[in-house]
């Protein structure tokens, strides 16, 4: 529970939007509640080891899918303060009735508290956790591909448990899933996420974006690696990345083949 009165909030909301950006100071999300819990995970996980570092941290559970022909689409979006926000890519996901998750960073809801708004109140979409400041979890301080990663185990909590408090508070829900930066992260930092009432989540299908494929490619990757409970790995927040053209190849393909869409916490992974 936040501690803080409505006004008091209401001030540092006011306080943050005179800035360029509309981070919120520290106030915001050091709340004395947050403090407590975050030193009393600390001590708990004091000595754990930080175990492997991966991609795929958790094996799928063989059952995912349910013997059901169904796919998740999941969409980050990372950092906008360079990128934004693909509206054509959810203007297309709403006019196919396609359900989606997209994984969202604190940065990436301040910078399109608009759009995030619209999303989280559209029941098409499910919102999840990747991040607070889009860093790669984990508590020896490794990034991947350039992004920066977490400073110890207090930055790894501050980056999985402010974003999902931020998105409860703004969205009535709390999320289930989290997705670290790069989705690299390590055994330590899933068994916080638990901790905190989250399953990690990677991907099965990696369609290429990121590696800036063509249309064309990106749908093969999708098609040739969709499979039952498939995670299929995206962007929202790259306004001229090709996702929609792909997924405008792959989609027919794959809906005769008798595959639906759904959201991620319609599955089954546990
Ligand atoms: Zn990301």
């Amino acid at each position: 529970m936040r501690t803080y009165t409505k006004s008091a909030a209401v001030l540092l909301l006011c306080l943050c939007s005179s800035r360029a950006s509309a981070w919120h100071p520290a106030s915001y999300y050091y709340t004395p509640d947050y403090l407590a819990l975050k030193r009393q995970i600390m001590e708990e996980f004091a000595h754990a080891p930080a175990g492997k570092f991966s991609e795929f941290i958790r094996r799928r559970p063989p059952d995912r899918g349910g013997g059901q022909k169904v796919l998740a689409l999941t969409f980050d979006a990372c950092d906008a303060r360079r990128h934004g926000y693909n509206k054509a890519l959810i203007d297309y996901l709403r006019a196919e009735k396609i359900p989606a998750t997209i994984f969202v960073t604190g940065l990436w809801i301040d910078a399109n508290r608009q759009a995030f708004m619209e999303l989280a109140k559209d029941p098409l979409f499910e919102i999840e956790d990747h991040g607070l400041q889009h860093r790669v979890c984990s508590v020896t301080g490794r990034g991947m591909y350039g992004v920066k990663a977490t400073k110890g185990l207090g930055g790894v909590i501050d980056e999985m448990e402010l974003n999902a408090r931020k998105i409860q508070e703004l969205t009535g829900r709390r999320p289930v899933f989290f997705r670290s930066a790069t989705a690299y992260t390590d055994e330590l930092s899933r068994k916080v996420a638990q901790r905190l009432g989250m399953e990690v989540v990677s991907y099965d299908v990696l369609s290429g974006d990121a590696m800036r494929e063509s249309a064309q490619q990106m749908s093969r990757n999708i098609i040739n690696g969709a499979r039952e409970g498939g995670i299929v790995i995206m962007h929202a927040n790259h306004p001229k990345w090709p996702e929609v053209q792909a997924l405008k190849l792959a989609v027919p393909v794959l809906r005769k083949r008798g595959y639906t869409f759904a959201r991620l916490d319609s599955f089954t992974l546990h």
